[in-house]
């Protein structure tokens, strides 16, 4: 193949792969629900290698999809059977800590948990904590704009970076942002944060580290009702706490999560919160009893308070591994993420119950309860005739139930290729053509990701001809077929 001995010119052989046993891992992100096999997988370790490469299918014309560790939820690393599929797995340096500025300058494919790990030793962190951490690249977490449990009162990715370093397809370096807190001109930091590598390949990440706090606390509150659980999340919030953590699971997560390891769960709950102050000794110890009376006046049917660092941290590993719990009961899940304002977290979980009645699909919920940023996990068969295309039309009707309540059709996982239809819904046909506007300045022949994130508004068209909204046609001026 020409391609392959352009790249070999500058790439050792082993970091080209493109026989067919090498390219099989690639073939997917976390969203296992879509797969296809790249032509070629890329793994450069430097961003002169990385830069030739993207020079190099510029010239040929050849998509280019960038790849983290693959842990992404919405298909946004989904390769191309034309394309080449660039591995940003060995840019793993940290390379830069600076404890008095409180930053650290690291590669892109270094792993989120290995920046808090590394500046452990000056007493600091990087917040936003996915609970894919200790795999999960920095890089995809810009890329995605990821979260995580802290992100309630730490902020998501973008509110804790600083600076990249970016190349173009064509190869220019660029560097967006600065050390300081404000930077001059167009947020163009903001705008490749959440970018699913649409734009720009990034190299390098200039990150905010945090001091650690001096104590965490975690309060276990149980409930016989899901919507009471759900109207507590609001009470804590209005009550003027802003707790380092606030999430919730609902009967099935609990059981799973509690099956796999036995974090000490109430089985018979119908619905659990973990509420975590952190701060001073002081601080801590007064929100605690503040939250412990807004939980029981909120109708909680038991409280628990993890009486060390040990327990605290048992109780939250029941939460990180709720989503491999869930897949240990169900052949297949399918993860959806939507954003809601709180106030509507009852009446939205129990139409997500009833929509999983109407659609014969169980249906576990655990998700950032504080941000309103849900995760239902539809549990199916993709073995059984039809019920993969149910559960995409479930996940649907969940994802527009969160535009209707006034929220977002993504939270922290990205659109990718998994929710970008909805894009049509979340968007009007002004609004799509400025993102695709922004797109052509960027990368002017779409070569980077291309058919991900930003729908045409031809697919618009097509899937508003399928979906009439209360009535309204969307796009009615595009061509139906
Ligand atoms: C069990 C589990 C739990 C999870 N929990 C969370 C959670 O709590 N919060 C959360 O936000 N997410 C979560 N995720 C989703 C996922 O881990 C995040 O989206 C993460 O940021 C993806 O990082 P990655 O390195 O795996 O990126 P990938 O999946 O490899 O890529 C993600 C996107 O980023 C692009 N990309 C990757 N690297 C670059 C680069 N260098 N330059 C440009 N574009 C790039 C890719 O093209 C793709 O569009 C979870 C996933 C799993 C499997």
């Amino acid at each position: 193949m020409q391609l392959v001995d352009q790249l070999r010119a500058f790439l050792p052989s082993s970091a080209v792969l493109f026989d067919t046993e090498d390219l099989k891992p690639y073939e997917m992100d976390g969203l296992s629900a879509y797969r296809q096999t790249p032509m070629v997988v890329a793994i450069p370790e430097t961003e002169e290698q990385a830069r030739k490469l993207l020079q190099a299918c510029h010239a040929a014309s050849v998509p280019v999809v960038a790849r983290g560790a693959g842990t992404g939820l919405s298909g946004g690393a989904l390769p191309r059977g034309d394309g080449v599929l660039l591995s940003m797995a060995r840019f793993k340096k940290i390379l830069h800590i600076d404890p008095l500025a409180r930053i650290a300058r690291v590669q892109t494919g270094v792993r989120n948990l290995a920046i808090s790990e590394a500046a452990a030793q000056y007493g600091l962190y990087y917040a936003p904590d996915p609970s894919s951490q200790i795999v999960c690249t920095i890089g995809g977490n810009v890329a995605e704009n990821s979260g995580g449990v802290h992100c309630l009162k730490y902020g998501l990715t973008v509110h804790n970076i600083l600076r990249l370093r970016v190349l173009t397809m064509a190869g220019e370096v660029l560097e967006i942002g600065s050390e300081g807190l404000d930077s001059a001109g167009y947020d163009l930091l903001a705008l490749m944060t959440g970018s699913e590598g649409m734009l720009g390949i990034i190299t390098e990440i200039t990150v905010k580290l945090l001091p650690k706090p001096e104590r965490a606390q975690v309060v276990m509150a149980a409930y016989d009702d899901v919507k009471k659980a759900g109207a507590a999340v609001g009470d804590i919030i209005a009550a003027g706490i802003i707790p380092a953590g606030l999430e919730m699971m609902d009967r099935l997560a609990i059981q799973a999560a509690e099956d796999f390891v036995h974090a000490g769960y109430p089985l018979a709950a119908e619905a659990i919160l973990l509420c975590e102050l952190d701060g001073t000794n002081e601080e801590v110890s007064e929100g605690i009893m503040r939250v412990h009376d807004i939980l029981l006046a909120s109708g909680a049917t038991s409280l628990l308070t993890a009486k060390d660092d040990a327990e605290r941290l048992k109780l939250w590993a029941g939460r990180k591994a709720a989503f491999p719990a869930v897949g240990r009961i169900s052949p297949d899940y399918y993860c959806i993420d939507g954003t809601i304002p709180r106030k509507q977290l009852p009446m939205v979980l129990a139409r997500i119950r009833e929509l999983s009645a109407e659609y014969g699909l169980r249906v576990a919920n655990v998700f950032h309860a504080g941000d309103g940023n849900l995760h239902p996990l539809i549990l199916y068969d993709a073995g059984k005739p039809g019920e993969m295309e149910r559960t995409e039309e479930l996940g649907g009707k969940i994802l527009e139930l969160c535009v209707e309540v006034g929220g977002t059709i993504t939270g922290e996982h990205g659109v990718g290729v998994e929710k970008i239809n909805q894009m049509c819904i979340q968007f009007k046909e002004k609004e799509l053509i400025l993102f695709h506007a922004i797109k052509a300045v960027w990368d002017k022949n779409g070569l980077l990701n291309p058919g991900k994130a930003v729908p045409t508004l031809q697919r618009c068209a097509e899937f508003g001809a399928m979906h009439v909204h209360h009535g309204e046609m969307k796009f009615p001026d595009l061509p139906r077929f």
